[in-house]
């Protein structure tokens, strides 16, 4: 790997910061007009309180961030333009050890310890492009905490598992979740450019265990043709974008040969964490296997750089659905103002916030998981005071293989005779006539 200096440097503030900024809100409902939100309604966030960086309306986006090329600048001044583009060596280049980590950053003691401890489930990696947007110097920033190992990790407390969601249990083939009855998951590998530090699916990810040969590939094919009730295929793993051009396109081309599967989707986190990879090439790859939608893993807003945007327009360029999911973190986004930002900048770059996850019980994954009183929290911070496209629906994958339990703050106060009383957005307590269920045809 290519170092360059070897004294520790802050990294500068993500390039979002830098840039002019300016206002962007244009929602769609209320709250114009409500300087102070009536006592007992939740905070509002103001569209002054969320600007959004210009580059997101430009026609050409910057290659690169502020952090980022100063970062490169500093670690790795002999890259070339067109390798630092590469997402190949993004890959070849992955920061894995301890040894590369402390010429990067200035490790705190907790961090410190979890690396040179080991033992962890899940390994650790992050890519140059993702290490360029954290910060050197701050622990508790809030990038560095999903993917910088710490010992808190080694913690186990009460109803954690190393499967939460039971999928081994769910598993007919090795590779296919089969939970839903229409639907099912295709773990294609256990391959990830950087490694999330709340993965679910640490027991597997990294291992090397789960290979993305024909012949495992063939038997989740097999599979799914003879069951023709799955007309839905979700593509995870590991992440399916790193898998090479062409298997990817054969993978897609022999799942859509099947008559029965109507619908394809790929979950990833190659946008946020290796955009290098959403190249042309891919994209008009990817286009030949519509309906295909993209759910893409966003934690942050400063993962929503120059180089995300460009990964996300080719995309949506290409007819393709973008949508996100995140995972709530204690710390990291557990926050009304951090989350609106973050979905300000998801339509932005036209990905629709679709899912927001409470932390799953994986082991070792105390320190990241927050209240589910929190989490309704954040969604009653934004239904309402901001466009209804910004919020994505709020769920607890159920612990032992129930499904997506959706989770709603409750706008409804009672009854009072035939009225249903709701409570509005600012806490306000409105009519409405609900019909009675036996109702008098007057003719
Ligand atoms: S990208 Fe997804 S599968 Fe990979 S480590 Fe992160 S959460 Fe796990």
């Amino acid at each position: 790997m290519q170092m360059g200096p070897q004294t520790v440097r802050k990294a500068p503030q993500p390039h979002a910061h830098k840039l002019q900024e300016v206002a962007s809100d244009q929602s769609d409902e209320p709250p114009v007009g409500h300087a102070v939100p009536p006592s007992g309604a939740t905070r509002a966030i103001y569209p002054s309180e969320t600007p959004i960086p210009p580059y997101f309306l430009a026609r050409r986006l910057p290659r690169m961030g502020d952090c980022t090329r100063a970062f490169r600048r500093a670690h790795y001044p002999e890259a070339t333009d067109a390798e630092w583009h590469d997402w190949r060596w993004q890959l070849r280049h992955r920061i894995r050890s301890l040894a590369q980590l402390e010429t990067i950053l200035e490790l705190g003691e907790a961090e410190r310890q979890a690396l040179s401890q080991g033992g962890s489930l899940l390994p650790f990696a992050v890519t140059p492009y993702y290490m360029s947007l954290i910060d050197s110097a701050d622990p508790h920033q809030a990038l560095r905490r999903t993917v910088i190992p710490d010992r808190s990790e080694f913690l186990r407390t009460h109803g954690e598992a190393d499967d939460p969601l039971g999928e081994d249990g769910h598993s007919p083939v090795e590779g296919i979740v089969h939970r839903y009855p229409d639907r099912v998951l295709f773990l294609v590998h256990d391959f990830c450019s950087t490694f999330c530090r709340y993965c679910t699916r640490s027991r597997v990810v990294g291992q090397g265990e789960l290979r993305p040969d024909r012949e495992r590939l063939e038997s989740g094919l097999q599979y799914l043709r003879e069951h023709t009730e799955v007309r839905d295929v979700l593509l995870s793993g590991g992440d399916p974008l790193t898998l090479a051009d062409e298997k990817l396109d054969w993978l897609l081309g022999e799942l859509r040969r099947i008559p029965h599967i109507q619908f394809l989707r790929i979950g990833t986190k190659v946008p946020t964490v290796l955009p290098q990879r959403v190249t042309p090439q891919l994209v008009k790859m990817l286009r030949k296997h519509h309906p295909l939608f993209l759910s893409i893993h966003f934690t942050h807003p400063d993962e929503c750089t120059p180089e995300t945007a460009l990964a996300c327009r080719r995309l949506a360029d290409a007819g393709i659905p973008l949508g996100s999911q995140t995972v709530l973190l204690k710390g990291v986004n557990d926050d009304v103002a951090v989350m609106q930002r973050l979905m300000h900048r998801l339509l932005m770059m036209r990905v629709r916030p679709y899912y927001l996850y409470q932390c799953d019980p994986i082991s070792g994954s105390a320190h990241f998981r927050t209240t589910v009183a929190r989490g309704l929290e954040i969604i009653r911070g934004l239904r309402g005071w901001t466009t209804g496209y910004a919020v994505p629906t709020y769920v607890i994958d159920a612990p032992g293989g129930g499904g997506k339990i959706p989770l709603q703050p409750d706008y409804l106060a009672g009854r009072d005779g035939d009225d249903l009383l709701l409570r509005s957005y600012t806490g306000e307590v409105h009519r409405y006539p609900d019909p009675p269920v036996r109702m008098e045809v007057v003719r």
